[in-house]
């Protein structure tokens, strides 16, 4: 029978030889997780010893990670705009390069207006733009059904009342309109989908692929965005790091004029533009 501190490190060693970045670090939350404990609370006790029960739970999570499973899926859970988020292998775990699409959103978001969020997946955008401004009329469409039933129990954990439904992008959404549309869509290129790391190939390729050069996505919203946005409205997208000019020109050429935004670690994360009065008056508004 072994150490908890003991068992951690033989366990992290593991994780590394399989390539696990922060090996340590996750093995310190996986043995948090088979004991039902605090990660950090647990270090105090590295020298306690640990049961045969427990071992055994330890080197089943340690094994699923050791075969490069994200840890989130493991533990179920991450966070997002300091809110706490369920997810599971249905949806694409939320990344903190998105916080800057949620920010930038909030800054020009007023108390009121409809909002439509596409491609929720796990509803973290929703969610937190609705917990964060509660006057807003959040509604987040997903393609994947699946998806839908992690964003609705997020959403129903969280206090959020958002309107979900299933929809292929605008294509249940007929005649609405909103003030705001935000989306993280799947933006990965073909040649990008060929050099995932082992953890994002776990994650719902429906999420990550955006056709041949990525940009499949944001060719369809920007198409039919003056349909579903309201004179004045704004459009943002969170974005690859080398799409900021493509994506810039389809949101200049039919919604309004494009501002790009980079995220913490210095790359374009966020484009976004207003729709233009000329638009407004072509669509009879
Ligand atoms: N940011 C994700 C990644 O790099 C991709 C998410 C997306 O396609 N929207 O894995």
């Amino acid at each position: 029978m072994g150490q908890i501190g003991e068992a951690v490190r033989r366990a992290a060693a593991k994780l590394e030889a399989a390539g696990v970045e922060n090996a340590l670090h996750d093995a310190w939350r996986l043995m948090a997780l088979a004991l039902d404990g605090d990660p950090l609370l647990l270090r105090l006790r590295a020298g306690d010893d640990l049961s045969a029960e427990q071992e055994s739970a330890f080197d089943a999570l340690i094994c699923r990670r050791a075969q490069r499973e994200p840890l989130q899926y493991i533990e179920g859970d991450t966070e997002f705009m300091g809110i706490r988020l369920r997810v599971s292998e249905s949806v694409l775990i939320p990344r903190q390069d998105t916080e800057t699409l949620c920010s930038e959103a909030l800054r020009l978001l007023d108390p009121g207006d409809r909002v439509l969020d596409i491609g929720t997946g796990s509803g973290a955008l929703a969610i937190a733009l609705k917990r964060l401004c509660p006057g807003a009329a959040v509604t987040a469409v997903d393609i994947s059904p699946a998806a839908l039933e992690v964003a609705k129990e997020n959403a129903c954990r969280c206090g959020a009342g958002i309107e979900f439904l299933r929809s292929d992008c605008f294509g249940g959404l007929a005649g609405r309109r909103f003030e705001m549309i935000v989306s993280n869509p799947p933006y990965l290129t073909q040649e990008e989908m060929q050099t995932l790391m082992p953890e994002v190939q776990r994650e719902p390729e429906g999420a990550l692929f955006g056709g041949a050069d990525g940009l499949a996505f944001y060719r369809r919203i920007t198409a039919e965005a003056t349909q579903h946005l309201t004179p004045g409205g704004h459009l943002l997208f969170e974005i690859g790091w080398r799409q900021k000019e493509a994506v810039s020109a389809l949101l200049r050429e039919s919604v309004g004029e494009p501002h790009a935004i980079r995220d913490l670690g210095g790359n374009w994360r966020v484009v976004w533009a207003c729709r233009r009065a000329a638009a407004c008056g072509a669509q009879g508004d």
